[in-house]
């Protein structure tokens, strides 16, 4: 390694551990950090160094950013890894980081800054050729007949959505024009409330998308390359539940295609690290709607089929090494599906937090399970109610199921309540099983 021989990971669960665990293939110490409920968490016992950055709720903790950096700097670390959520896009925290004299492993704070701002990340996009859902090209004005010949010209339904939003919020779709001036002030409004930022823009409202990401790679030296597609329609109220590699349907043709203008396009804007491209795609046709600039939760399902660790590759991108491999090396290899393991009841999706008396984990060939969970481990109330992923890889997306399904019969997570039921609900599916439905899909499963 060049300069990192000591990572802080300023996350917590099981990602946390992800990171640990790649971190020791490559000879890096580790010091974990952890609020006071969670002083119990498995990465935090085989780290070599753990601080407890202060009290549970994340604002005292995860997003503490002075406690975060002090702990760097008395742990002499060399580099922070945020993993996903918490202050993993935050342009600020990358930056502060940075000034402290540390390596944040990510991309450039003003990479992280121009994706943060949906506008700006989409003009951008366009003019590095990325194909984008028809739409206003910028922030709405306040004069209500450009706003409205606009929405004709695209045609309704269209899609008013905030230029800082995330996480599913801050979008409301318009099915006529009579609704398209109070839909506009009412996101406005909402949008600088929530995210502090009033700024919105209008784009077509796609029926029947499917929801279709490209993961890239990119070093410091502006080399970049894809490791394909995920499929990722399986949602529930925009929050994903199941994804799988590579996408039903996808000709290698079509991959290599939006795979290189993701590449190129990172080239365009000097990208670093790993990121992630969504697209909706319907009708054959990819349209790009925002751009994450982290290591994200289903990524293990890219690494299935590629074999390649994409944390491991994030963590020698970030010491400035170049990516020891080229495109047309990047081959894509059987199917991955990964269903994410939620402590919440199968029914009305309560969150189920409290202890695990009974813990057996799935195994076998081709059976991954990414979970900070064990015995007697006492899932606290305070954070997302995701505990873990498993993963199943064959040669065939039908294998792929098949083994999922035996993988969630045979796991045991007794004492709280789980998803496991609806994720085999979800198995079983005839439709599920043929492959490439949209966004809406499972929603409608469920009613
Ligand atoms: P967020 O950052 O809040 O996740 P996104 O822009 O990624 O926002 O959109 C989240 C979800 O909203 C998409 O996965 C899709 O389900 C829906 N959505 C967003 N834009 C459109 C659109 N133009 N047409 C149809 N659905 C959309």
């Amino acid at each position: 390694m060049n300069k990192i021989h000591k990572i802080l990971i300023a996350n917590r669960g099981e990602i946390a551990l992800r990171i640990l665990r790649a971190c020791k293939e490559l000879g890096i110490k580790t010091v974990a950090v952890y609020s006071t409920v969670d002083k119990d968490l498995k990465h935090v016992r085989l780290a070599d160094e753990a601080v407890c950055i202060g009290a549970p709720a994340s604002k005292n903790s995860y997003l503490n950013i002075p406690a975060l950096i002090s702990a760097a700097e008395v742990t002499h670390a060399d580099a922070i890894h945020p993993g996903y959520g918490f202050l993993s896009e935050n342009a600020n925290f990358a930056q502060r980081v940075e000034e402290s004299g540390f390596v944040f492993i990510g991309p450039r704070a003003e990479n992280i800054r121009t994706m943060g701002d949906k506008v700006v990340a989409i003009k951008v996009m366009k003019k590095s050729g990325v194909p984008c859902v028809p739409g206003s090209d910028g922030a709405l004005s306040n004069n209500d007949q450009t706003n409205i010949t606009l929405a004709n010209k695209i045609g309704f339904p269209i899609i008013i959505k905030a230029g800082g939003g995330g996480g599913g919020r801050g979008m409301r779709v318009v099915e006529k024009q009579a609704d398209l001036l109070d839909a506009i002030e009412l996101t406005k409004t909402e949008a600088k409330s929530f995210f502090g930022n009033a700024q919105v823009y209008m784009e077509k409202f796609l029926t029947t998308p499917r929801h279709i990401e490209v993961q890239i790679l990119a070093d410091e030296h502006n080399r970049t390359l894809h490791l394909g597609e995920r499929d990722c329609s399986m949602q529930r109220r925009h929050q994903k539940m199941v994804e799988e590699a590579p996408a039903p349907g996808i000709t290698p043709k079509l991959r290599n295609k939006i795979g290189r203008v993701c590449a190129q396009a990172c080239k365009a804007i000097n990208y670093r690290g790993v990121g992630t491209f969504e697209f909706l795609f319907e009708d054959g046709k990819f349209y790009f709607i925002e751009m994450n600039t982290r290591i994200q939760v289903e990524h293990p399902v890219t690494e299935m089929v590629t074999g390649i660790d994409i944390v491991r590759e994030q963590i020698l991108i970030s010491d400035g090494q170049d990516l020891s491999f080229t495109q047309d090396e990047v081959g894509i290899k059987g199917h991955a599906i990964e269903c994410r393991i939620n402590a919440e009841d199968p029914d009305n999706f309560m969150p189920s937090p409290g202890k695990i008396t009974q813990y057996h984990a799935a195994g076998g060939l081709g059976v991954r399970v990414d979970s900070h969970i064990y015995n007697g481990y006492t899932v606290p109330a305070h954070y997302d109610s995701m505990i873990g992923k498993i993963i199943t890889f064959a040669n065939t997306r039908i294998g792929a199921i098949i083994k999922m399904q035996n993988a969630l019969d045979e796991m045991v997570i007794d004492g709280i309540k789980t998803n496991i039921p609806l994720q085999r609900k979800i198995m079983n599916d005839k439709i599920f099983q043929t492959g490439g439905v949209n966004i809406h899909y499972l929603e409608k499963m469920l009613n």
